[in-house]
């Protein structure tokens, strides 16, 4: 992990599942919490569970520094994106591949990011959806007119050098850069590549945000 966050990856993505919301099962609050006082690098938890809202106040409390909900997942997704930033955390809303833009529409005010799933969610190591590079800028120019410019969108699935370009481009800030990185043995300059093709996207897109990488 230290190899890659030295690479310049600043955020750690974790992926929480609950073999029913998505077929996999993966680890609760007791990995963030043991990650914690591991580490500075922030704290990304990405709740891909039925009813997020019950589990949110055990993942503030384990340490995390940002938490998406799925839009799927439950009737009271601004309950949930509310308990989140009235932690003081950010609050992100994470969308599957099939869910359509308007599920942002109410909910801007309470929104710091949004996470476009370029894969189905559920297994790593997927192919990224090559359509999704066409709902990341329908999102970033959705997002720019109804005056939210500073709603950070999250990409999470399939993301290799290729792809690090096409989504930065059409609006990303926000790179969640798993089995690309996992699956080399030289991890370092993995990230490096990674991470310099999407400041080209950025840079070809004319953004001036900075770039966060999650590993
Ligand atoms: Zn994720």
């Amino acid at each position: 992990m230290n190899d890659v966050l030295a690479g310049g990856a600043d955020w750690i993505h974790i992926d929480v599942m609950d073999g029913q919301f998505v077929p996999n099962i993966t680890m609760g609050p007791v990995i963030v919490q043991s990650l914690r006082p591991q580490t500075s690098a922030h704290l990304d938890v990405h709740l891909m569970i039925v009813r997020p809202e019950q589990y949110i106040p055990d993942f503030l409390q384990a340490g995390a520094d940002s938490i998406s909900v799925h839009y799927e997942s439950t009737p009271h997704v601004q309950r949930a994106l509310d308990m989140i930033r009235s932690a003081g955390k950010m609050a992100g809303l994470a969308l599957t591949p099939s869910t359509p833009l308007s599920a942002v529409d109410y909910v801007l005010k309470d929104l710091d990011y949004v996470l476009i799933m370029t894969v189905n969610p559920g297994f790593g190591g997927q192919r990224y959806i090559p359509a999704m590079a066409d709902k990341v800028q329908a999102l970033r120019m959705k997002l720019d007119a109804a005056g939210y410019p500073d709603i950070a969108i999250e990409v999470d699935g399939g993301i290799n050098p290729d792809t690090a370009f096409e989504v930065t481009r059409a609006g990303a800030d926000i790179l969640v850069v798993g089995s690309a990185i996992f699956g080399k043995t030289d991890r370092l300059s993995a990230i490096q590549t990674i991470q310099q093709r999407a400041h080209d996207g950025l840079q070809a897109r004319g953004a001036q945000t900075g770039l966060h990488t999650g590993i």
